[in-house]
């Protein structure tokens, strides 16, 4: 990559991309390798803020079907991204990359309770920053927490690394004929019910003009090949 085409980007990783083939949990070997494009793209120059996702652990929709408490569900949900986060901290710090935490729900013995000022500074200290706890708020997902974080934080674009290499017209592990889309609105996105990120988060996104980019986080180094506008993927933009 010569010259990297954003300052800052927001990296959006769900719990299940840190779950390998397990059926739960962690895989800390597929966060090792995410880890180390992390700091891949952090050393071509680029301010690298990841959302982390939970749903390896728990799912407060899960819990509400299963008859328990929405909200609390939702809580466990947000506890499960601290774990993970935590767990991207150290895989990155591996590296000798400095990398800090920063949630939305607070644990002060754990990591940094979230403030734009102080993870703006985190950034520019040269961390990589890592937002957990999604938005802090039941009914709400980490897609919407990356929309958020993404917006508040300035970065160019959310690349939102998902199982297939991009958004297709159908289920492409179903449907043999379906098809990337190479480029798609945010509002096309909308009105097509397209399943990229849920329709809070794409709404967050359009309404301040910050690009999606899909990819394959199954991919061995794509994150580095689509920051550098190579690779396969969908972007989303108006
Ligand atoms: N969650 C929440 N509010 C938020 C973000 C997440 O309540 O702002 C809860 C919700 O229960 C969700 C779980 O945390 O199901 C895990 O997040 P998500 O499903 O977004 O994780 P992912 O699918 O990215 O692994």
């Amino acid at each position: 990559m010569t010259e990297p085409r954003y300052r800052r980007v927001l990296l959006k990783l769900s719990g299940e991309a840190l779950m390998g083939d397990k059926g739960f949990g962690i895989d800390p070997r597929v966060v090792e390798r995410i880890a180390a494009e992390i700091v891949e793209a952090h050393q071509l120059g680029v301010q690298v803020g990841v959302v982390v996702g939970g749903g390896n652990i728990f799912r407060g929709v899960k819990v509400a079907a299963e008859g328990g408490d929405r909200t609390t569900g939702d809580y466990l949900g947000m506890l499960a991204t601290v774990m993970n986060g935590l767990a991207v901290r150290s895989a990155v710090e591996r590296h000798g990359i400095r990398a800090r935490v920063f949630s939305a729900v607070a644990m002060p013995v754990v990591c940094s309770t979230f403030t734009q000022r102080d993870a703006r500074k985190a950034f520019e200290d040269g961390a990589v920053v890592i937002f957990v706890g999604g938005t802090g708020n039941p009914f709400f997902t980490t897609d919407s927490g990356a929309a958020l974080r993404a917006a508040e934080m300035g970065c160019g674009a959310i690349f939102k690394g998902t199982q297939v290499d991009g958004v297709y017209s159908a289920d492409p592990k179903k449907d043999p004929t379906a098809t990337r889309y190479e480029t798609l609105t945010h509002q096309e996105v909308l009105a097509r019910g397209l399943q990229v990120m849920d329709a809070a988060a794409i709404a967050l996104a359009r309404d301040n003009g910050i690009p999606v980019i899909v990819f394959s986080i199954h991919e061995a180094g794509a994150f580095v090949e689509v920051l550098a506008g190579r690779g396969r993927s969908t972007t989303i933009s108006d």
